[in-house]
């Protein structure tokens, strides 16, 4: 059964949480933020306190405030480069298994860092140990029959899908297995740890391609995600070194219209030249893109800024995937 199925979203609306875009050694702290949740008479304010070490921002129960935040904003630049931005708690994604306005309360909410995906007591065993590659199949009813929970990364030709899964599992051959030729145009199953499976499913968008090959592989990925039982999220990969591509927002917004589970991973993160790349930084493209596709999704879809070059978004993927698998894997 597909996630969305099982996941139940505590309306929450107003603050927003601070936290560093890029990785930090030294995050800076003491952001008041505001906590408004539906139901409660006197809001609760949030402190978003961040600390060495950690990937996370941590919220903590402070004094009431009321404000009317911005859905994504850039506040300052941290000693070390990283912009911080901030996000509205009605942006945030609560993972299934969490109550943000009890978190909250208990001052232990956490926000994984770079992202909107606030972290849950489901993010353990995030590690990639071993993995390896099973099989490429050509329609949804080929692939792996053993249940195990699966991710699958898709996006536009060039976004940079093989470097991330070479950053993910370390291994840059495995990733290379996609992109031998025959199976450009698969569903490629590698299995981790044994235990989960990431999908990396043919990139679109692929200007030199016939056009009957790009409608078929526009069928065959959509049947894959309409019936695919055991696929936990879809991870949608988008270049945020440039503007929002229209065919980019229609992939987005035909997942949320079709109520598939969607995680964002804005690649390139590290391409920072402003006059460039149409004059915005990713931080921005970023905001303009869930801005785009907000009517496509009842609630803001989780998203996470990632770069192969720096490895940033490298944990916080792990752990988002993590604490959506041992959910599923629980229910
Ligand atoms: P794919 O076609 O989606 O598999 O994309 P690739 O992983 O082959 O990457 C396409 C191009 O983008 C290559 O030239 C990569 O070196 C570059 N690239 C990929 N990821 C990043 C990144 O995070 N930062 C930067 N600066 N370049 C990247």
């Amino acid at each position: 059964m597909l996630l969305h199925h099982r996941i139940l979203h505590p309306r929450l609306f107003l603050p927003f949480v601070s936290f560093s875009a890029a990785p930090s050694r030294s995050l800076r702290s003491d952001h008041p933020l505001l906590l408004h949740a539906s139901g409660r008479r006197n809001p609760v304010s949030l402190l978003a306190r961040s600390h060495s070490l950690s990937t996370v921002a941590q919220l903590a129960v402070s004094a009431p405030l009321e404000v009317d935040a911005p859905i994504l904003r850039q506040i300052a630049d941290e000693e070390d480069g990283g912009p911080q931005v901030q996000i509205p708690l009605d942006k945030l994604f609560v993972p299934p298994g969490v109550d943000l306005a009890e978190a909250a309360s208990m001052a232990s909410g956490r926000v994984l860092r770079g992202s909107n995906i606030v972290l849950g007591p489901y993010a353990r065993d995030a590690q990639v140990a071993t993995a390896e590659f099973i099989k490429s199949s050509t329609k949804t009813e080929e692939c792996p029959t053993d249940g195990l929970p699966e991710f699958a990364l898709v996006g536009r030709s060039n976004v940079g899908k093989s470097s991330l899964l070479n950053s993910l599992v370390r291994r840059k051959r495995l990733a290379l297995t996609s992109k031998k030729p025959g199976k450009t145009q698969c569903i490629n199953h590698f299995r981790i740890n044994d235990s989960w499976y990431l999908v990396d499913l043919p990139g679109y968008g692929y200007a030199a391609a016939p056009q009957e090959a790009r409608a078929n592989w526009y069928e065959f990925t959509k049947n894959y995600f309409l019936n695919r039982g055991s696929l936990v999220s879809v991870f949608l990969l988008i270049d945020a070194s440039i503007p929002a591509k229209k065919i980019d927002l229609e992939y987005a917004s035909w997942l949320g219209q079709n109520q598939i589970p969607m995680t964002l991973l804005f690649t390139k993160c590290d391409k920072r030249k402003k006059k460039k790349n149409g004059g915005k930084r990713p931080e921005e493209n970023v905001e303009d893109f869930q801005k785009l596709i907000r009517e496509y999704f009842k609630e803001a879809p989780p998203w996470i800024m990632t770069s192969s070059v720096t490895n940033q978004g490298r944990e916080e993927i792990l752990l988002h995937m993590a604490q959506l698998r041992n959910y599923w894997l629980k229910h």
